[in-house]
């Protein structure tokens, strides 16, 4: 019998394609979300290229806080295993409105996992953060570094581990996964599905795909006066497509009976300073990117990246596509898709 995997904030970005490689590894995926930041059509379009596998897709549009509801879920489906993903995750909102953020990231975690221990499902994976490392003292970041995160939006995503680590402890049947996500980009191949941010976005990769269409006139770099080698920030980008096939490297993980509650690094392992990543854009769109110096953000570290060995020894995970991949296909779904979701099917 296929295993049924609950997806929360499967319409989203990550959740999207980590659907769709799911399906395609030959899972039944339910998937719920509020849509609060996403769009319908991203399951529409996971479905149809899912292909044969589609149909064992279901969707289910509700909140996570939405106790009865989700237990209605949990008692009409038998479900196997859990991938936590949904969650608000703009920083800079996350500082105007952090008990919105709480409510929501922590609040929603605590409903899930009642739900799930209530109905005997015990086997877990949650979305976390290269966030908790805040501004790391050395790179590459390692899985038993301090946590230190900086922002109400990162404090949520400790807690909801040591939260986690807690239960595990209570009641070992538990299984849990947390993965710490370093700068998820890019798209899938097929320039069907992508991110949609809504509004203006915070991050790199979506705010140069706007000004590479003529949607916003410069990309503003916040800060080159780091200590790097051309001055501005370092991150690890990782393409989404891999970050999704590592959920399902902790899918397999998951039946260790061994696992406790462990966390990995889900990151590329290399660092990729601001004005290299606009070099790779520029050459895999064939645009000027317009650029404006200011000065550094509030809050940004200066260099972060991934170790990923205890990833690719215990998970059997790597990531396999380079920035140049990841800027090709983020360029191929902005091509595509000019309006993300509210354009019209490529
Ligand atoms: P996203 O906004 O595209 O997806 C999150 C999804 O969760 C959305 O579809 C949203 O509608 C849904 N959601 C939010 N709150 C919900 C609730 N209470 N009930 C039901 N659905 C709800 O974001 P994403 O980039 O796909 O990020 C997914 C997860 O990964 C988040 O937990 C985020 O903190 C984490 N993460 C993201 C990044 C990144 O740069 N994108 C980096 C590290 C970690
Ligand atoms: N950045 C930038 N201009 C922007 C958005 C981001 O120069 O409009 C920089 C930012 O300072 C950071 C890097 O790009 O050094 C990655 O930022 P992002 O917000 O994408 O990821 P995070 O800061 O969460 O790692």
């Amino acid at each position: 019998m296929p295993e049924n995997i609950l997806v929360t904030g499967g319409a989203g970005f990550i959740g999207s394609h980590t659907v769709l490689e799911l399906l395609l590894a030959g899972y039944h995926v339910v998937v719920v979300d509020n849509l609060n930041n996403s769009s319908g059509a991203s399951i529409r379009r996971v479905k149809e290229l899912a292909g044969e596998h589609g149909d064992n897709l279901h969707f289910h549009e509700l909140d996570l806080r939405d106790k009865p509801a989700l237990q209605k879920l949990f008692t009409g489906t038998k479900i196997d295993s859990v991938i936590h993903i949904a969650g608000l995750k703009s920083v800079g909102e996350s500082m105007e409105k952090p008990l919105m953020y709480y409510n929501n990231n922590i609040i929603g975690a605590i409903t899930l996992l009642e739900v799930m221990d209530a109905h005997g499902c015990k086997s877990l994976i949650v979305s976390s953060s290269a966030t908790v490392y805040g501004w790391p003292k050395e790179v590459p970041c390692r899985e038993d570094f301090p946590v230190d995160a900086i922002n109400p939006y990162g404090r949520t995503k400790p807690v909801v581990e040591e939260m986690c680590r807690d239960v595990q402890r209570a009641d070992q049947e538990w299984k849990i996964i947390l993965l710490r996500y370093f700068n998820p980009v890019g798209a899938h191949q097929s320039g069907y599905i992508g991110e949609h941010p809504r509004g203006t976005p915070n991050n790199l990769m979506p705010y140069m795909q706007q000004v590479a269409v003529g949607k916003r006139p410069a990309l503003t770099v916040f800060g080159d006066d780091y200590s790097t080698g051309d001055g501005t920030c370092v991150r690890d980008y990782v393409h989404v497509v891999d970050l999704a096939r590592g959920h399902v490297a902790a899918l397999r993980k998951l039946s260790d009976p061994d696992i406790g509650c462990e966390v990995y690094n889900l990151g590329s392992g290399k660092g990729t300073s601001v004005l290299e990543m606009v070099a790779a854009f520029e050459k895999a769109s064939g645009k000027k990117i317009p650029l404006v110096m200011a000065g550094r953000r509030a809050g940004d570290g200066e260099i972060v990246y991934a170790s990923t060995e205890k990833a690719e020894r215990e998970l059997n995970w790597k990531a396999e596509y380079s920035v140049e991949d990841m800027c090709r296909d983020q360029w191929n779904w902005a091509m595509n898709n000019p309006d993300g979701y509210e354009s019209p099917d490529p």
